[in-house]
């Protein structure tokens, strides 16, 4: 098990426990809720954005 964070309303969410997920650019986005997947659909770029690490790594 891992935990993620959900980039919408930062919520910390163990990946099993996902409500649902979302692709983008090959990387995939876990949701506490459907709501908060509609709302990183809108504009994934403006929240994939917000992931923590800045340049480097992988
Ligand atoms: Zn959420």
């Amino acid at each position: 098990m891992a935990m993620v964070k959900d980039p919408v309303c930062g919520m910390r969410i163990d990946e099993d426990e996902a409500e649902t997920t979302s692709e983008y650019e090959g990387k995939e986005y876990y949701f506490c809720s459907q709501e908060c997947k509609e709302e990183f659909d809108k504009d994934p770029e403006f929240y994939a954005e917000g992931k923590t690490g800045g340049a480097g790594g992988d």
